[in-house]
């Protein structure tokens, strides 16, 4: 134990040490994403894996580059949902390729043009350094002819390949764009002789084709790779190093298994490290909740911070699962945990966590590159923020002035820190908080108040209280009113109802100990004289 455990490692340096080994001092880390609909959060996993990768082979002081390869080439297969306004006059352009269709909002130049600014302002507000490549660039650059004549040159060795790993060979390497109606979806290549291809177009499903039936040259590139023969040609002229890839692709049989054959059975290379990384979904959202992870990127930063959403990846194991679920506690402990790992790493209060100051210090690091949020959080809970702020009726200032005097707040940037965040729990407040967060702190207590109350609850308060201090912890109020109901034999499911019946005139609530702290020790005793009088008129 001990120090053996201290050099427990983030799970990018370890995909970065094994890359290096592999492929020495120049690396490009990539990832590919189809711009047919809404860059959404479960997309961004990807990107902020890369991400991490690229900033650990950098840190090892190795050149890297992390690419995003926009599949603008692609068809569009299906109509987003959330596009139904917009789907009758997107159903012509059902099957052809996202570059090649019109911007149903009329702000960019084609349908991918669209999507991929929701991935570009996204992956900008991460604070993500990446270039965008589009396919269809590489297409129109020849790049991949030179792939196709060789998988038609070893198409035999190819096919049995596929027979192999995923049981049946692929019915064609290519889609062609039909030159008569711009399909993609409807053309079959019925032969390629030298460098011409042969196809003809005709309806499929609710792909609409118009019967054409034509041929084009290779070097014309209007056809595309089918996915699987794409993958391995574009890692392989793109130089690629590392590719993660979500775990649907890496099944038995699956597009990880076929991409590493074709590297090393018809490209005689070796592949890049294709490594594999769990999902994550935001659960809970009012927002498509039909959908598991469908918030767009570039939202996210209304829900959660920003850093603190990249911290809750980086802090998780990679092929870990996240649901997130703003909706519950779960929702105020990110916080909590991000605020103590930004001490650790700066050496505050790591002492029991010992084994995981490594791991978590990278976690903070890369959660907040290019987010200037280098400086000591204030020392305040989130459960006990949203306590204060509502004591304080939603006023951030009077929040802000109330940690002021507890002494919370380490530096001005942490102050600024709790502004922004305040803005948030708001919003959280309002629509995700789970009922015992809510406070409504009562001016006085209520009429029926005395049902609740007697000398010997009001003694038990009255003295735990005034044993205290502001310095005291809540635990230690916890443990003081324990010990003395005990010596009294006054059962918690008395005393604690009489608390929150006096503060907030309803039976259950938050952590007492939490909510005596926010309201302040003395603003409480001065609520229990109001008891005393009660009680002896
Ligand atoms: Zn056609």
């Amino acid at each position: 134990m001990g120090d053996k455990m201290d050099t427990y490692l983030h799970w990018s340096t370890v995909i970065a040490n094994k890359a290096i080994a592999q492929y020495g001092d120049n690396h490009i880390i990539c990832s590919g994403w189809s711009p047919s609909g809404v860059y959404h959060i479960g997309n961004s996993k990807e990107a902020v894996t890369c991400h991490a990768i690229n900033m650990a082979i950098k840190d090892k002081g190795k050149v890297s580059k992390f690419i995003l390869v926009l599949d603008d080439f692609d068809p569009l297969d299906k109509i987003p949902k959330d596009l139904g306004e917009y789907s009758k006059n997107l159903r012509p352009y059902l099957g052809h390729p996202l570059n090649r269709i019109p911007d149903f909002s009329g702000k960019f130049d084609s349908y991918a043009e669209y999507f991929s600014n929701g991935a570009k302002e996204a992956l900008s507000s991460f604070g993500i350094e990446v270039e965008f490549i589009k396919a269809s660039e590489l297409y129109k650059k020849g790049l991949y002819d030179e792939f196709l004549e060789i998988y038609l040159h070893k198409n035999e060795e190819l096919d049995s390949l596929f027979e192999t790993i995923s049981g049946s060979k692929l019915d064609s390497y290519i889609s062609v764009i039909c030159q008569n109606c711009g399909n993609m979806k409807t053309t079959t290549c019925t032969k390629i002789i030298s460098n011409v291809i042969h196809y003809k177009c005709s309806s499929k499903g609710m792909y609409r084709g118009c019967e054409f039936e034509g041929n084009i040259l290779i070097d014309s590139h209007e056809w595309k790779l089918k996915w699987r023969l794409d993958w391995p040609a574009r890692q392989t002229f793109l130089n690629v190093t590392v590719e993660p890839s979500g775990k649907d692709h890496s099944v038995s049989g699956g597009s990880v298994d076929t991409s590493l054959a074709i590297h090393e059975k018809i490209l005689n290379r070796p592949p890049p490290v294709l490594e594999k990384f769990g999902f994550i979904t935001i659960k809970g959202l009012k927002i498509s909740s039909s959908k598991g992870g469908a918030l767009p990127a570039n939202q996210i930063h209304q829900i959660i911070p920003i850093p603190a959403y990249l911290f809750l990846i980086y802090r998780s194991d990679l092929m870990k699962d996240i649901n997130f679920n703003p909706a519950t506690a779960e929702y105020g402990k990110l916080f909590d945990e991000y605020d103590d790992a930004r001490r650790m790493s700066k050496g505050i209060n790591f002492e029991n966590r010992k084994s995981e100051v490594s791991k978590l210090s990278t976690a903070v690091k890369l959660a907040m590159h290019n987010h200037h949020n280098d400086f000591i959080p204030a020392s305040v809970k989130f459960e006990e923020l949203a306590l204060i702020y509502q004591i304080s009726l939603c006023s951030p200032s009077l929040t802000i002035d109330k940690l002021d005097n507890m002494n919370k707040l380490p530096n001005s940037d942490a102050k600024i820190e709790l502004e922004n965040r305040l803005k948030l729990i708001d919003h959280w407040l309002s629509n995700f908080a789970p009922s015992n967060f809510l406070v409504n702190f009562l001016d006085e207590p209520n009429s029926d108040i005395l049902n609740y109350w007697d000398d010997e609850i009001y003694d038990l308060w009255s003295s735990t209280l005034n044993d205290l201090t502001q310095n005291d912890s809540p635990q230690n109020l916890v443990n003081i009113l324990r010990e003395k109901a005990k010596i009294n034999d006054i059962p918690p499911s008395k005393y604690y109802p009489a608390f929150y019946q006096l503060v907030i005139g309803n039976s259950k609530g938050p952590n007492a100990a939490n909510l005596v702290f926010a309201i302040g020790i003395d603003e409480v005793i001065k609520r229990l004289g109001a008891i005393k009088n009660l009680l002896h008129r």
